[in-house]
């Protein structure tokens, strides 16, 4: 049962990317089942990361599923271990080999480390990649805006994506603003909150009802009308299929604003100049 394709933004680098997706962290045994069940339920956009062990799992469910591989926008993400030049070449290898695929579609940063202080050369490690056509698209999670001026400075080749944590409570103003100044699309993880409260709000729950959506269906459609790129994650095939039917209402510009209005601040996010991995 396919719902309506998701619509697509098109990056810097060329690429056409989904604006929703299967988030599969922390999925491991049955990642592949869900995998393909989101596949046919419409999903086009797959995330994944070295650091989530199950690349191989995940390309499983790519294999198993019965649209092409050139049809699936299919992402990645690679350790601070891996954080050269060298390490990048051999990151790509390493995930395409699990993952089953000879071409990434966007590979990035997991995590900038700056005490560890070497994602610049992982950045032109990428930049290699883009060139060879290994990958369609680079990118990195986990920015702030100063760790990006350095890569810009440094390369002058800006990403096309910025993957962030980011939802309703969480809605990073700041980081949104520098990345669409750049023309960097920015994709949001925990997007639902990752289990937290955020569904049990008010405020949401009332626009659930007056909209005649589920509360997950709302704050998703929240993160399209800022633009964004959302990757919700779910086990449940029922939500995997709510989660990405979410293209035929729109929020009204003031409903947007009252989602907005639960948001408790940068400090409220992951410190990513102390966190990762
Ligand atoms: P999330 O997608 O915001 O939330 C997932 C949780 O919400 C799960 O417990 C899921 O349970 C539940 N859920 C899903 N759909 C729902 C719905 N419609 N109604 C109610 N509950 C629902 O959080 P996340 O998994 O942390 O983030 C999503 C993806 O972002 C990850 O899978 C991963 O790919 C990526 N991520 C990236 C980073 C990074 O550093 N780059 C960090 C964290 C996550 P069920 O499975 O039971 O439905």
């Amino acid at each position: 049962m396919t719902s309506a394709l998701a619509p697509t933004v098109k990056l810097l680098h060329g690429a056409q990317m989904p604006r929703l997706g299967l988030g599969t962290s922390p999925m491991r045994d049955g990642v592949d089942t869900v995998v393909a069940q989101a596949i046919d339920a419409g999903y086009r956009l797959v995330d994944t990361a070295f650091a989530y062990r199950n690349e191989e799992l995940v390309g499983r469910g790519l294999k198993a599923s019965a649209v092409p591989r050139d049809d699936i926008f299919v992402t990645t993400k690679f350790n601070g271990q891996s954080h050269s030049i060298a390490g990048a070449q051999q990151a790509f290898a390493d995930s395409a080999r699990l993952l089953g695929v000879d071409y990434i579609d966007l590979l990035m940063i997991h995590w900038p480390l700056p005490a560890q202080d070497q994602y610049v050369d992982a950045w032109r490690g990428l930049i290699t990649l883009l060139e060879k056509g290994d990958v369609r698209a680079i990118g990195m999670s986990n920015f702030k805006p100063a760790h990006i001026d350095r890569l810009l400075t440094e390369t002058g080749v800006t990403p096309d994506v910025n993957q962030i944590q980011l939802n309703p409570g969480v809605a990073r103003v700041a980081t949104r603003a520098y990345n669409a100044e750049h023309g960097i699309v920015t994709e949001s993880w925990s997007p639902l909150g990752a289990g937290s409260d955020l569904l049990d709000e008010p405020v949401i729950t009332d626009l659930a009802e007056r909209y005649a959506k589920t509360p997950g269906q709302i704050v998703l459609r929240w993160h399209m009308e800022l633009g964004l790129v959302a990757i919700p994650k779910s086990s449940s095939l029922e939500r995997l299929r709510a989660n990405i039917d979410i293209f035929d209402f729109a929020l009204a510009a003031e409903d947007v604003a009252a989602i907005s209005a639960l948001d408790r601040g940068e400090s409220a996010a992951t410190d990513s100049d102390t966190s990762g991995h």
